[in-house]
């Protein structure tokens, strides 16, 4: 018999304490790097191993596809294979697909292709703005008041008390809201959400299926549990009925979706939930340098609220590495084109590139490093985009595929046939040199390296077998992966670790973003930076540019975040005085206004021009409403709301 993997070696005593807790209520919580994944996975595999629990009896949810992916294979090394580790929507769609038919007398409602089109369509019918910017900002809107548990009726009052800054007015919102959710049912499709609406419900209203359910599945493990919103809330207890056989862990310094919905409450609150639970918190670092463990300190040691059971200092625990290093451009460009010049020399001096990842606040600020790392021929992947599987020519090359094994297209090599199939929907041999033109053809290549990893996996694997192995990743959205730096939003990022990070485009306006107006959300930007600090083992590269790509005469300021961080022996430190100045400004406050009418506090933008809420009838002229929405949409386009990127990887 093969020697048992020794599950408790290279953990400390607090980690061993939760790994061999017996089962019930085990809550970590911890900062960054401290280890809670891996204590997790080796709790799993511990209590597998001791025979506690069978692995198929476990369900384990991770934040991203990618964290999923990774913790399977580790408990596969840990002889705990047949755990499932899932996203709570892939975990949801599993389990409503066998649940379903015996509900409903149907087979499950596919998931939506595209959602976007039905928000366009409910925003159609309403006379709202129809472009791209304002359909993602209802549809953005939408999902904050699915996964906060809002349904239509409730929208207004809602997201008045959330205090939420609405791109249309409450009532419209609600009306696009119900609109959506209307033309979703007649095309008999289901949006993500819907998967654990559906799931929850189906649990708390049907006993002879809940107790199916509980008898298969009795061991719970939720990581990053400080990001988990009511609706995923609901899901977990709705799995877990009365019984208390849950693993949660979390850093309440990494909440960075609450403006999607999720709350470090439950994650603060469980050792009252739970009073029996063993709770264990963790504070050497094991990821990063001390210098680096040192800058992050500083970032969450600067944080305005820090509620009890956050106040953790790291103690790194690694041998010492090079300073963080600071640097300001001219622009955006000087700062790319330098970011790859330092990418090529870490290179050269044997870092990995998928060992260096550059990480940035919007999405939109990865086309300019995409166009400067094409240029110094370095690869690169994009990660938490839109999602892989949802894009235009990935669907295309589905299809292709599809049409190809329906002919009987098939040479022998597969990724030969792939290739072949793919030049119907453009795949050329060379990259093209940047942009859009990149990013589809890196997608296109995934599916032929995906090719060769089938057939290095599984050597007489045809196409028909290439399509099956296609439509499982994309129904349970796992995308292949692709060599290279990782360019990914500071979000996607979260879990993550790299050798080398480059935070980049550190100033005001983008960390913090510009609409983030109010204190809460300005701490939400630090948490952020906290995440982005915190993924780096060994190298850390801050930089800001003053100017956007290719000048521009708009001059930008640093991040406020920097002023303390910046050492005073640096060339990029700011002079004493200026530095002062910045740092006692007062931060904006934010009071809304009242309407005059009702003196109802005013919640949309809209709202305070008109200076009365939505409930109230309109004595404003039709002219000045129209001036109002182009203005509200102009000013939509400035503020990019960042995807909610949980199902994406
Ligand atoms: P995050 O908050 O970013 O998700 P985390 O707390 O989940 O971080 P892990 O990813 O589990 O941290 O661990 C961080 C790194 O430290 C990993 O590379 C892990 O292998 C390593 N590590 C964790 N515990 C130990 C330990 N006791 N000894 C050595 N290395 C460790
Ligand atoms: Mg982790």
């Amino acid at each position: 018999m093969a020697e048992q993997p020794r599950l408790l070696e290279g953990l400390d005593p607090e980690q061993r304490q939760a790994v061999i807790a017996p089962r019930g209520p085990v809550c970590v919580l911890a900062g960054a790097g401290t280890g809670k994944t891996r204590t997790i996975t080796r709790r799993i595999a511990y209590l597998v191993q001791r025979g506690l629990v069978a692995p198929q009896q476990v369900l384990a949810v991770t934040f991203t596809a990618r964290a999923a992916g990774e913790m399977r294979t580790r408990l596969r090394e840990l002889g705990a294979a047949g755990v499932q580790a899932q996203t709570f929507h892939a975990a949801a769609f599993r389990q409503l697909r066998y649940f379903w038919p015996r509900v409903h007398d149907t087979q499950m409602w596919p998931l939506a292709d595209n959602k976007f089109r039905l928000v366009m369509q409910a925003a159609h019918r309403l006379g709202l703005s129809t472009e791209r910017e304002d359909v993602r900002d209802l549809a953005a809107e939408i999902e904050w008041a699915k996964a906060s548990l809002v349904g239509p009726d409730q929208y207004p009052a809602a997201a008045a008390q959330a205090g939420r800054v609405t791109p249309v007015l409450p009532q419209q919102l609600a009306q696009a809201f119900a609109g959506y959710e209307k033309l979703k049912n007649e095309a008999r499709v289901l949006d993500f959400d819907d998967l654990l609406l559906h799931i929850a419900a189906i649990l708390e209203e049907r006993p002879d299926i809940a107790e199916e359910f509980r008898a298969r599945y009795r061991s719970f493990v939720v990581d990053e549990y400080q990001d988990v919103n009511p609706l995923q809330q609901r899901v977990l207890d709705a799995w877990l009925g009365s019984r208390d056989d849950i693993t949660v862990v979390g850093d309440a310094n990494q909440t960075i979706y609450s403006f999607a919905g999720a709350t470090p409450k439950w994650l603060i609150g469980f050792p009252r939930r739970f009073p029996e639970a063993t709770v264990v918190r963790l504070e050497r670092d094991y990821r990063s340098t001390p210098q680096v463990v040192d800058l992050a300190n500083q970032v969450i040691g600067a944080a305005r609220e820090r509620p009890a059971g956050t106040r953790l200092r790291l103690v790194g625990q690694r041998s010492d590495g090079p300073r963080p290093d600071f640097a300001e451009y001219e622009d955006e460009t000087a700062e790319a084109e330098a970011v790859a010049r330092r990418i090529a020399r870490l290179a050269g001096q044997g870092v990995a590139l998928s060992e260096i990842a550059v990480l940035f606040r919007v999405n939109a600020q990865s086309e300019v490093y995409e166009k400067a790392l094409s240029d110094a021929e370095i690869p690169y992947q994009v990660r938490g985009g839109e999602r892989f599987f949802a894009r235009a020519e990935v669907r295309q090359a589905m299809t292709a595929l599809r049409t190809a094994l329906a002919h009987g297209a098939e040479s022998g090599d597969l990724p030969a046939t792939v290739r072949d199939a793919l030049r119907e929907v453009g795949l050329v041999d060379e990259p093209p040199a940047g942009g859009a033109a990149r990013e589809r053809w890196e997608s296109l290549i995934a599916l032929v390296e995906l090719a060769e990893e089938l057939v290095a996996a599984v050597p007489d694997a045809d196409l028909a077998r290439y399509v099956r192995e296609l439509e499982m990743r994309a129904e349970s959205q796992h995308p292949p992966t692709v060599e290279g730096v990782t360019l990914a939003s500071l979000h996607a990022a979260k879990g993550l670790e790299w050798d080398a990070v480059f935070l980049v485009g550190l100033v005001e306006g983008t960390l913090p973003i510009q609409h983030a107006d109010t204190d809460a959300a300005v701490e939400e930007e630090r948490r952020l930076l906290y995440v982005g600090v915190t993924r780096a083992r060994e190298h850390l590269h801050l930089s800001w540019a003053l100017a956007r790509a290719g000048g521009g005469r708009r001059f930008r300021k640093r991040s406020r975040f920097l002023y303390s961080l910046v050492p005073d022996d640096h060339p990029a430190a700011l002079p004493n005085k200026v530095r002062q100045r910045e740092l006692l400004a007062k931060p904006k406050k934010k009071t809304n206004p009242r309407c005059r009418m009702c003196n109802a506090e005013l919640v949309s933008t809209m709202d305070v021009k008109l200076g009365r809420c939505a409930d109230c009838p309109s004595d404003v002229d039709e002219g000045l409403l129209e001036q109002l929405k182009a203005w509200r949409s102009a000013r939509a386009k400035q503020l990019k709301v960042p995807a909610y990127v949980v199902f994406t990887d």
